[in-house]
């Protein structure tokens, strides 16, 4: 079935074999991409329900409020860039869901189009808060910077790209888009487990660390929470942890961004004296460039 699907979706975009120009939020950084948004989400779509399909979700409510509230304040904390930044119109594709899963996995993802799993697993190495953002910042960053079309699109250049500079699909397309769906199918390409560039790492650590702040969470938690989750992997290796940064380069990536991210981090506003009244104590809202 997921041939098939791929089959109809490869079919499409290579009426667009060149691709489209795609801008990156908050990096600025351009991709061209060979599928597009509808036919990634529709892919998105399916898998997160197969997913959800073969998993537990968690009895934790208490476990679960916090993933859907840390996740809901970054999704509008994203949605409110994206909105103020000219790209409302990628708004559309955003059907956020929240899901914590019932798995000792050190892992969480977010699909495109808001398509979020946590595993139970990761939240004794988040602890609090403001570190579960710090993860969710980075797995949305991956969705909202388009990684995965990128990563799409990476691999039929890889296997196809002559053909497809070349205009020689347009006297074959069938045989072409069968062949390239063949490829992707067999490679498994599946958004759940999806092994980005180290450039899409790095990238989503940043946009991931500024997301949190907009969100209200203070970024320097990242710190610490990567600091916990290198001391987590030499016990027990993890799908977060494998094929990203090295642990010293990402801390180090992480600090040069901090003083940025801080830009766009308000701290809460504290109730400290016996004097001080509820209306200004009120929460302060997030800051936006
Ligand atoms: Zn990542």
């Amino acid at each position: 079935m997921k041939r098939n699907i791929l089959f109809v979706i490869l079919a499409a975009l290579l009426m667009t074999a060149c691709g489209t120009t795609s801008t990156v939020p908050v990096t600025g950084r351009t991709h061209r991409l060979l599928v597009d948004d509808a036919q990634v989400l529709s892919l998105s779509k399916q898998q997160y329900s197969e997913v959800l399909g073969k998993s537990t979700i968690s009895t934790d409510k208490t476990k679960t409020a916090m993933v859907k509230n840390v996740g809901q304040k970054l999704a509008t904390a994203v949605e409110t860039y994206l909105k103020n930044n000219g790209m409302a119109n990628d708004l559309q594709y955003y059907e956020w869901e929240f899901n914590l899963v019932k798995s000792d996995q050190v892992n969480a993802f977010c699909m495109p189009g808001g398509k979020i799993v946590v595993y139970e697993g990761i939240l004794p190495v988040t602890k609090d808060e403001a570190s579960l953002a710090i993860v969710l910042g980075h797995e949305i960053a991956h969705a909202v910077a388009k990684h995965s079309a990128e990563q799409m699109s990476t691999q039929m250049r890889q296997a196809y790209g002559a053909q497809i500079v070349g205009g020689i699909l347009n006297k074959s397309v069938g045989g072409n888009a069968a062949a390239i769906a063949t490829t992707l199918a067999s490679a498994g390409f599946n958004f759940a487990n999806l092994k980005y560039s180290r450039d899409n790492e790095t990238e989503a650590d940043y946009i991931g660390l500024i997301f949190a702040a907009m969100a209200g969470y203070d970024p320097q938690a990242a710190i610490p929470f990567w600091e916990r989750m290198a001391a987590s992997a030499t016990k027990k290796p993890n799908e977060l942890f494998s094929d990203h940064p090295s642990d010293a380069n990402r801390i180090a990536n992480l600090q040069k961004a901090m003083p940025e991210a801080l830009k766009y981090y308000t701290p809460p506003v504290k109730a400290t004296t016996k004097t001080s009244t509820t209306s200004t104590a009120k929460k302060v809202t997030t800051k936006k460039k």
